[in-house]
């Protein structure tokens, strides 16, 4: 797409610091890291989110974030990491072309888990987890 910033670091329009590149893949260093070495893994090829890519791109993605993720493991001594992947406004998306966080991480670094709380009760849980059922076979 020819406004979105992240096609146009895949073309070269825009500089990037590049980690990773294959066919279907490309990685480069987020400009604003949580760690150092946080990276950012794109489709070539534009898609807004996760909802709009289709099944296999998903899979060339998550076959090189492993490799990546292991190669991160050991190049920067890491005992965790976490991926992350932002869609929609509310949820933190900013770039509109999909991309999963691929982020060192270090003791008290900062970054902090989403804020969890119990179920008011085990009818909410089911009737939460019915719907998603329905929708999953329909
Ligand atoms: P998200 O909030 O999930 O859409 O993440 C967008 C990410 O893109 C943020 O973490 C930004 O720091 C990062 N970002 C924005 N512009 C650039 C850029 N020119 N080069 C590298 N990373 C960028
Ligand atoms: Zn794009």
């Amino acid at each position: 797409m020819t406004d979105c910033l992240f096609c146009k670091i895949i073309s070269g329009q825009i500089p990037a610091v590049k980690v990773y590149e294959d066919d279907h893949v490309f990685a480069f260093l987020d400009i604003k890291p949580v760690n150092p070495g946080h990276t950012l893994v794109v489709p070539k090829k534009h898609f807004s989110d996760l909802l709009d890519a289709d099944p296999d791109t998903l899979s060339k993605m998550i076959m090189a974030m492993q490799k990546m993720a292991r190669a991160m493991v050991k190049a920067l001594g890491l005992e965790a990491f976490n991926i992350g992947q932002n869609n929609g406004r509310i949820a933190g998306q900013l770039v509109d072309h999909l991309h999963f966080h691929l982020i060192p991480r270090a003791a008290d670094d900062g970054l902090r888990h989403w804020p969890g709380k119990p179920y008011a009760s085990d009818e909410e849980a089911e009737t939460v987890a019915k719907k998603l059922r329905q929708h999953l076979n329909s």
